[in-house]
This record gives structure tokens, C-alpha cells and sequence, in this order.
């Protein structure tokens, strides 16, 4: 699929503020490069305070008016963007490409994903009618939900437009406005988005975009106009924002790095589980926080591992699996796989250094590596238990089921793990014992489908609930309780 990728050159951007392009009062502007062909598709400003202060008052003007339109007025626009997500489907697709370094189908998936929670808050105005009693004689209780305000919504670069979905219908369907900060590597696709959000009817200023990186994080962690964050990226990075920004009095939920273990068992499907493990890690080039990177075979798994190694083995790069996102990536990844085999590993399949053919001349100077499997690596080695992000799986051999799942118990982080097993005792005995939130039985890639909800334990997530389904209609809005009386009796007890 590597030559349905077109090169757009969008230039210097600035925000997207109440309703339109607005240029940044930024005085340092980014490249952005595009991971296929190494070279600048645009410029990405590096905004601060100036430019929030902007887009945060646009929302607040913005939220009186799109508090009062009735949820089954404001749904309409989600409706409406939905059919402009799916008719610009392919454009969309191809801008997250050329910006991320995505397959075109990996894009699209995404994309798809976000229009699938898009699906869910179409719902909500069917799941948020409130509670209703009449609690004694003539006193009735009624619980409404009520948005908080201004939001905001931090993203990472490797899924553009499906993680900003994750929160963005949700918030906003229930009545809250929102200042949205992309990754300054990927800023494209959001303001796409909020292009076509304002086309499917969005009133100006209830979406905001502001660019920019750490800097402009921090001031949306602090800034008082805003109620209610999301973040999504590294566990570093959701340690400080969920920090900080609790500290400003925020709500805050911050989603985090992970790192999955994948345990196989000898009696694995042999025709059905190589490649689907493989595909776990090397989906999204291995830059998804749902990739299972580090498995752990019990037993004498070997038929399967050979298969595993074939199958990688015949990778076309760029057309089976796309790029890392930058150069800075592609060095960090390979100072894993060298150390691991300085450690003793073994290397079975090594993607450092492999490109796409040449019949693709335009990529050769992309940001590429290949898909690595590392055997016999020891679990306390780095490339075991830190988070690669790339396309790089470790296979830890141990004799038990109970060995696996205390090294996988031993993880700091707690976002997937999952089986792959031909009987129900293993596989009872992960979801018991694992210490992660999304779960996998013969699936690599564990992502609960709406109406379940997203979100994982430990290091990689901090605050409470997770970001999807009904824990996104509870994050994004908050409860009103209302006991009304209209009988005034002669006798009064406690009750009445
Ligand atoms: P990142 O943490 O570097 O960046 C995320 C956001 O934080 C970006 O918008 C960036 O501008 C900002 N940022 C970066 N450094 C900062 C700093 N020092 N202070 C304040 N803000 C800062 O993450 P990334 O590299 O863009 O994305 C990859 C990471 O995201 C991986 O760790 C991956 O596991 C994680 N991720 C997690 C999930 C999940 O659901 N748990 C989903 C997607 C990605």
C-alpha cells in the first residue's frame, strides 16, 4: 500500500480557534517530517500561554450557549460528522500516513476506531437521562448530569485522530467545550478535524486546537479556565500531568506508556497464532500502547517460534509494516536490540537497518527499521521489561504458567497482557493472575470494542475509570442532585 501515500505540503500552521485558522503568537516553529520520506510536510508552532489564554477564552464563550442546546440538538452534529468522517475517509487516512508513518489500512483502522466511539456518543443522549424518586410523601429526588466547562485533551503522535476520539464526542455531547492539544509531531490531523467538526455544524469556539509541546502542556495543566483533562503518552509524561494538573484543581486522567506481555503456550493454535502474534508487535511498526512486546513461552514452544521468525522474516518493509516516526525513535530502538544481544540474547529476525525496496525511491530516506525477535532474553533485560515502542518482540523462555505470570505480575505497568492457548485452564489462570487492565485470550491486541470501555492499571493510568463508554460520560460531566418539595404538611416528621 506504500504508493497510495500522496505528499501534501500544508506549511507553516498556526491553532484552530473559535471556529478558523488563527496564527500562533509562537516565536519557534517544529518540522514536521513526515516518517516515510524523512522530509518537512509542514511547520508546527511551539505556542505557550499566549495562544491557550486565546483558545480557552474562545470555550468559554463558546460554553453557555452549547450547554443550553438539548443534547438531542447537539448529537446532531456528531451525526453529521460521522458521515464527513467516512466521505473523507481516505483523505484522512492518507494525511495520518504521511505524518505518522501508519500503513494507509493502519490509518483507516484508526480512524475507524474513532468513528466507532463516535457511534457510542451518539448514544448518550439515551443513557444520560437522569434518576428520578419520589424519596417520601411529596419529596422527590431527580439526579441530572451536568457538563463542567472548558476541557482539555492531550494527545500523542501514534493514533492522530482515534485518541483525541476517544474523548473529544463524549465531552462534547455532553455539553462541555474543549481546547484540544495534539502531539507537535502529528498536528496535522487534528486540524483537520476540527475543520470538519465546524462543518458538521460544530458552533464556533466549542473546539479548540492549540499546538505546541511541553511548554503549552504545562500551561493547560495549569490554567484555570480549564476543568477537566485528558492525556494520553508516556508514563513519564502522565505522571507530571496528572500531577500538575490535579494540583490546579483539575479532574484528571491521565493514560500512560505500557509495556504487554504475550504468554504462549505449547498448544498454541500452530497455523493461527505466529502470525497473529507477530502482528501484535509489529502492528503500527510496534508504536501502539496496545503492542504485545514481550512474551514469555512456556514450555517447548519452538514449532511455533520458528514460524513466528518465518513469517517476520518475510516483512516487506513499508508495505507490511510502516515507519518510526523519527530518527531519535529508530536510534533508541536500536540501542535496545544491540544491548540485548550484548547481554547474550539471541537475535533471531534483525530489523535495524532494513528499508523499503528500491522500487519505492522516494522513501529511501524514511524512517525505517524492520520487525526484530530476540530470543532468549532474561526478564530483567532492559529490552524485557521497558517500553521499546517499535517493532521489537523479546521471547523470555520459562517452564511454568506460574513463572509467566510473576514476571509479568513484576511489571510496573498494567495496560494488556494476553494468551495464546488451545485450553481454558491457562487461560483462566491469566485473567485471575495478570495485573493489567485489558485482556486477551488468542487475540494480540486486546482493545475492549465499544461498549466496552479503555484503560489500563497501574503505571499506565493514573486518576480514576478509564477514558471510553459510560467512565467517559461519568469523567466528562458531574452530578446534580435536586430534592424538591411542593406538599407543605401540617405535622411534619424527619422525613418530610
Ligand atoms: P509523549 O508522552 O512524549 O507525548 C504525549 C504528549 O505530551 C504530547 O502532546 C507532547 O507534546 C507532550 N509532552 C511531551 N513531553 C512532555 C513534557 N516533558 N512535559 C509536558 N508535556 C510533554 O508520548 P508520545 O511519544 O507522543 O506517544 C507515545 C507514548 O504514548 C507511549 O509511551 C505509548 O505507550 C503512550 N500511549 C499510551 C496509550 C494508552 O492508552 N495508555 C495510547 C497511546 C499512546
Amino acid at each position: 500500500m506504500i504508493d497510495t501515500i500522496v505528499v501534501v505540503e500544508k506549511g507553516r500552521i498556526g491553532n484552530w480557534i473559535n471556529g478558523g485558522n488563527s496564527p500562533s503568537a509562537a516565536n519557534e516553529y517544529l518540522p514536521i517530517f513526515s516518517p516515510y520520506t524523512g522530509k518537512t510536510i509542514g511547520e508546527c508552532p511551539l505556542g505557550g500561554t499566549k495562544d491557550l489564554d486565546q483558545a480557552v477564552k474562545a470555550a468559554e464563550n463558546a460554553f453557555p450557549a452549547w450547554k443550553k442546546t438539548s443534547i438531542k440538538d447537539r448529537v446532531q452534529v456528531l451525526f453529521n460528522l460521522k458521515r464527513l468522517l467516512e466521505e473523507n475517509l481516505d483523505e484522512l487516512a492518507n494525511l495520518a500516513s504521511l505524518e505518522c508513518g501508519k500503513l494507509f489500512e493502519e490509518a483507516k483502522a484508526g480512524i475507524l476506531k474513532g468513528v466507532e466511539i463516535l457511534e457510542y456518543a451518539c448514544s448518550v443522549p439515551n443513557k444520560i437521562a437522569g434518576e428520578f424518586l419520589e424519596v417520601s410523601n411529596g419529596i422527590t429526588c431527580r439526579i441530572s448530569r451536568e457538563p463542567l466547562g472548558v476541557i482539555g485533551c492531550i494527545a500523542p503522535f501514534n493514533f492522530p485522530n482515534m485518541v483525541p476520539m476517544w474523548s473529544l464526542p463524549i465531552a462534547l455531547v455532553c455539553g462541555n467545550t474543549a481546547v484540544l492539544k495534539p502531539s507537535e509531531q502529528v498536528p496535522l490531523s487534528s486540524m483537520r478535524l476540527a475543520e470538519l467538526f465546524s462543518q458538521a455544524g460544530l458552533p464556533d469556539g466549542v473546539l479548540n486546537v492549540v499546538n505546541g509541546s511541553a511548554e503549552m502542556v504545562e500551561a493547560i495543566c495549569d490554567h484555570p479556565g480549564i476543568r477537566a483533562l485528558s492525556f494520553v503518552g508516556s508514563t513519564k509524561v502522565a505522571k507530571i500531568v496528572y500531577t500538575r494538573g490535579s494540583a490546579s484543581g483539575k479532574q484528571v486522567l491521565a493514560l500512560g506508556g505500557a509495556k504487554n506481555h504475550l504468554v504462549i503456550m505449547e498448544d498454541a493454535d500452530p497455523d493461527f497464532s505466529p502470525q497473529q502474534i507477530v502482528n501484535s508487535v509489529t502492528g503500527c511498526a510496534g508504536q501502539r500502547c496496545m503492542a504485545a512486546s514481550a512474551i514469555i513461552a512456556v514450555g517447548d514452544c519452538d514449532h511455533l517460534i520458528e514460524k513466528m521468525v518465518e513469517y517476520a522474516s518475510g516483512f516487506d518493509i513499508g508495505r507490511s509494516m510502516g515507519a518510526i516516526i523519527n530518527e531519535a525513535s529508530i536510534a533508541r530502538i536500536t540501542q535496545y536490540i544491540n544491548d540485548a544481544e550484548a547481554a547474550g540474547a539471541t537475535i533471531l529476525v534483525d530489523g535495524r537497518g532494513r528499508k523499503p525496496g528500491d522500487d519505492v525511491p522516494a522513501y529511501a530516506n524514511g524512517y525505517w527499521m524492520g520487525p526484530t525477535i530476540i530470543d532468549h532474553v532474561r526478564a530483567d533485560m532492559p529490552a524485557a521489561c521497558e517500553e521499546i515502542f517499535g517493532p521489537v518482540m523479546t521471547i523470555v523462555r520459562v517452564k511454568t504458567l506460574e513463572e509467566a505470570l510473576a514476571i509479568e505480575n513484576s511489571s510496573s505497568y498494567g495496560n494488556a497482557a494476553a494468551i495464546f492457548t488451545a485450553s481454558g485452564a491457562p487461560a483462566d489462570y491469566l485473567i485471575e493472575h495478570a495485573s493489567a487492565g485489558m485482556l486477551g485470550v488468542n487475540i494480540g491486541v486486546p482493545v475492549p470494542r465499544e461498549p466496552f470501555s479503555f484503560g489500563g492499571w497501574n503505571d499506565s493510568k493514573f486518576g480514576g475509570g478509564d477514558i471510553t463508554a459510560e467512565d467517559g460520560i461519568n469523567f466528562w460531566t458531574r452530578k446534580k442532585k435536586v430534592t424538591t418539595k411542593w406538599v407543605f404538611p401540617k405535622n411534619p416528621n424527619w422525613m418530610s
